[in-house]
């Protein structure tokens, strides 16, 4: 089935990837193009909505880059006018913007709390403060959160900031999802768990080759399918929950972890 998302608009933010190869974001905004979107791809670093943006253009599709700090309200605003400018609408909103800072609360600091609330949660909920009055008032839209299986389940990690924005993420989901419900508009969470993309290849970016294959191998055999996802995996979650065969899903989650979960419980 090609073309699911004809004639739509979607704003992919965090649409480039922390390094080489393919985040989260990069694949379900050329995904989405694949399917007919235009896409707006915004992100911090320009170069990587840039390469985003290039790899849509080349495949025959539309996209646009757009630089902004999602956690600054003024830079969303003016992230949504562009978008407006450019495109004339927004269909989809997807937050794909995380970031990670190690810690317990002891060892967190408060600027590294706050840095990660505003990055990871406040981003969403300016996003969606800025994009839902148009949403509404075309009377249509669906909304994607990326949270992760560390908002819901202890990942043996200490990074109480990260898995307090990923768990409140589904909550304030819900509640945009209860509230524009009968506005036309859904909104939903993508849940993914182990994934295997440039923000976790930074991780072992310090070790030799040999401990680098240790530690993937230690990752894959964690997961009960034995392997970690790719992000085309969450990619294709996200494609299907905003599409129109997903028209009756509002205020849920698709969990993209291999079994992960089942076997945590
Ligand atoms: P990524 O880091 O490659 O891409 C995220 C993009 O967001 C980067 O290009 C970065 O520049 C951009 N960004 C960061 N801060 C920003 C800001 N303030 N404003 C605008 N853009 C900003 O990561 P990815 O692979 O695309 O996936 C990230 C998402 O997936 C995150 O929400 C993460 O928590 C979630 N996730 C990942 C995994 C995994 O194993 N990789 C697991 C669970 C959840």
């Amino acid at each position: 089935m090609a073309g699911r998302l004809k004639d739509r608009v979607a704003v992919v933010v965090g649409a480039g990837s922390c390094g080489p190869g393919w985040g989260n974001g990069k694949a379900a905004a050329v995904l989405y193009a694949r399917e007919g979107a235009r896409v707006f791809c915004v992100d911090i670093d320009s170069k990587a909505a840039e390469e985003t943006r290039d790899i849509i253009i080349k495949e025959g599709n539309m996209a646009a880059s757009y630089t902004a700090d999602v956690s600054r309200g003024n830079q969303v605003e003016a992230m949504v006018n562009a978008c407006l400018s450019a495109f004339d609408r927004i269909d989809i909103l997807h937050n794909n913007v995380g970031i990670v800072e190690h810690g317990g609360v002891v060892e967190t600091t408060e600027d590294s709390w706050d840095h990660v609330l505003s990055v990871n949660l406040k981003s969403i909920f300016l996003t969606c403060k800025h994009v839902l009055p148009h949403m509404e008032k075309a009377g249509k839209g669906a909304v994607i959160n990326i949270s992760s299986t560390a908002g819901v389940r202890h990942m043996g990690t200490k990074y109480c900031s990260y898995t307090s924005t990923k768990a409140a993420i589904i909550q304030l989901t819900r509640d945009i999802a209860m509230n524009y419900a009968r506005s036309g508009i859904r909104a939903n969470t993508i849940i993914p768990g182990v994934i295997h993309t440039p923000l976790v290849e930074q991780f072992y970016g310090g070790y030799s080759q040999q401990e680098r294959e240790r530690m993937i191998a230690y990752r894959n055999d964690q997961i009960p399918m034995g392997r970690m996802g790719d992000a085309w995996d969450v990619a294709h979650a996200s494609l299907f929950l905003v599409s129109d065969e997903a028209r009756y899903i509002t205020g849920t989650e698709i969990v993209v972890d291999g079994g992960l979960i089942a076997k945590c419980l």
